[in-house]
């Protein structure tokens, strides 16, 4: 949001009424990140997702309803928190084609002609049959290397039935009305970069685009504690057998002293339709929460927004120059 805009909210939150009139012409998030998913098959050591399922400290997914999230989306939209340019992105934490009703989602989409975007570990094929994935601008799908012995590392799947599902899911898309981008999303370790040529021929072979970077802390605590000198000794050595990680503290040191964090430009909504304080956190961190989309106004979305700027996990997070981090990941030239 541009600062003129804060500077109104604020003043004008001392008259609701007048507020909403005022704000429902100028208050839209340009990208949403929607989880429809609580779960995730993978076993992916550097997510705090994977971790927990390593650990066996998974919580018990939960899945949003076609209901709810009709309801979310058509109340973002209604009340112009969201324009009909809006990108909703299907994902943050898990993995979206285990939802049940996936299809039933990207319909309700399709329907009310909203752009979205998917990110998939491309584990489960969903196929489609009704043209619906015109409004959908990218399907990304993440590859934690190029070889079996890299995908026993982190995702834990079988690469040759991934490979297959690619095959098959962009074909299905594209069958089905999409035009979007379809982007293999490599994640570099110091175990697979000899990988990435292999990659860019199999990327070629099939019309999608190929982006490296290095693979990262992939959770706000644990990049925290990677930053403050707390990470436990034995996850650190693991860290720097695993990760590429020389570059960070130059990133940090280069953040300048004016630099805000791009996550509180953008609306993240769990699976149980709570708006979140951003990407980053756990469910366990005390400011992870902002307030239910279904229960919350317009107005109280935005002023806890705002409030969540000064909460101690910001402060915390922008002193140690995670987010900045985060918008500079080392990228490879491929
Ligand atoms: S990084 Fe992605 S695929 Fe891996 S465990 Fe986390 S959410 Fe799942
Ligand atoms: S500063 Fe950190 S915790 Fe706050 S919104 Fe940005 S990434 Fe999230």
């Amino acid at each position: 949001m541009q600062l003129y805009y804060r500077t109104v909210l604020n003043h004008f939150l001392a008259n609701e009424q007048c507020a909403y009139g005022f704000l429902k012409e100028i208050y839209m998030y340009n990208s949403v990140y929607f989880e429809i998913s609580g779960a995730c098959n993978a076993r992916c050591p550097w997510c705090q997702t994977g971790l927990k399922r390593i650990s066996g400290r998974q919580e018990k997914p939960h899945f949003v309803s076609i209901e709810d999230f009709r309801k979310v989306v058509r109340k973002f939209r209604a009340k112009r928190l969201i324009s009909s340019e809006t990108i909703i992105s299907l994902y943050n934490w898990y993995e979206p084609f285990l939802h049940p009703q996936f299809k039933e989602i990207v319909g309700e989409l399709h329907r009310i002609e909203q752009p979205f975007r998917i990110s998939t570990n491309a584990s489960k094929l969903v196929l489609f049959s009704g043209n619906e994935l015109q409004y959908c601008s990218m399907l990304r799908i993440s590859l934690p290397g190029f070889s079996q012995s890299s995908y026993d590392k982190v995702h834990g799947f079988n690469f040759e039935r991934i490979l297959e599902n690619i095959v098959g899911m962009v074909k299905n898309f594209r069958a089905n009305g999409f035009k979007g981008d379809v982007q293999l999303a490599f994640l570099a370790y110091q175990f697979n970069l000899n990988e990435l040529a292999a990659c860019r021929i199999f990327a070629d072979r099939i019309g999608a685009s190929l982006s490296a970077s290095a693979a990262s802390f992939n959770g706000l605590s644990m990049m925290m504690s990677y930053l403050d000198n707390t990470m436990p000794y034995d996850q650190l050595k693991k860290a720097s057998k695993e990760l590429l990680l020389y570059y960070m503290d130059d990133v940090v040191a280069a953040c300048p002293n004016d630099w805000e964090c791009p996550q509180h430009e953008v609306l993240v909504v769990d699976e149980h339709c709570n708006i979140v304080i951003c990407c980053g956190p756990d469910k366990d961190e005390p400011d992870y929460l902002v307030g239910n989309a279904l229960e919350l106004s317009v107005e109280e979305i935005l002023a806890k927004k705002e409030a969540k700027k000064s909460s101690a996990l910001c402060k915390k997070c922008m002193s140690l120059g995670a987010p900045y981090i985060g918008s500079n990941l080392l990228r490879l030239s491929i």
